[in-house]
């Protein structure tokens, strides 16, 4: 969602004055988690190079932040976990979507249904590179 967040405006800041990048698809906000903030001098996002809003950046949406990337789609829940500890295996947050019905760990499900493999948008990168590799033998 693009525009201002209906906040009370900042009147009793101290501290000096900050900007912030309003980019709802800035490098820096996938990276951080908000928005990132810059002193008044600064002219524009260090991170994707947009105009910048005066004021402190808002508070982090949490439903945005936990938004989830499919980075790979497995062709059973085998492959998927196989992705899943590989990329877990390096300190990335894995979550498998498809995968609720096939029963507990180490049973086979009778039918092959896709996996999807997902983390965070910020760690998206490094997991494809991991599924990538693992996919191939
Ligand atoms: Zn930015």
């Amino acid at each position: 969602m693009l525009g201002r967040v209906g906040r009370s405006r900042p009147s009793g800041q101290g501290g000096g004055n900050l900007k912030h990048c309003a980019n709802s698809e800035c490098p820096g906000l996938a990276r951080d988690g908000r928005p990132g903030e810059f002193e008044d001098r600064v002219m524009a996002c260090l991170d994707c190079g947009g105009e910048l809003e005066a004021g402190a950046a808002p508070e982090p949406t949490p439903a945005a932040f936990r938004e989830l990337v499919t980075v790979y789609v497995a062709p059973n829940a085998l492959v998927g976990n196989l992705i899943k500890s590989a990329i877990e295996a390096d300190d990335i947050e894995v979550f498998l979507a498809g995968e609720a019905l096939t029963g507990a760990i180490g049973e086979l499900p009778t039918t092959a249904r896709e996996v999807s493999v997902q983390v965070t948008p910020e760690f998206a990168e490094r997991a494809r590179e991991i599924a990538v590799q693992i996919e191939q033998p």
